[in-house]
């Protein structure tokens, strides 16, 4: 189905697309993942997002509700957007 290949920064050897583990040193292989940092980033984005919305429209429900739509589609988004990011993690 999925041809794709990527490469291990640690062994250099190439695998196929969707494996969870390097064959050649097995380092577990995750996808679709996003650094703590760019979460945390993400989240504070929304958060004053949300501040913003409630002091327009001074509606805590309508607040709470495009907070969590926004939540949900940006997760969303990440998710298909990093589909295709494979992070390596070397275990010894
Ligand atoms: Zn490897």
């Amino acid at each position: 189905m999925n041809k794709e290949t990527i490469k291990c920064p640690f062994c250099f050897k190439e695998s196929t697309h969707g494996v969870r583990i390097c064959t050649g040193c097995h380092s577990t292989i995750e996808y679709g993942t996003v650094s703590a940092w760019f979460a945390l980033m993400i989240g504070t984005i929304l958060t004053v997002i949300a501040f913003f919305i409630l002091y327009i429209s001074q509606s805590f429900l309508l607040t709470v509700i495009i907070f969590f739509a926004l939540a949900i589609s940006t997760r969303l988004y990440i998710r298909k957007k990093f589909a295709h990011r494979a992070i390596f993690t070397h275990q010894h």
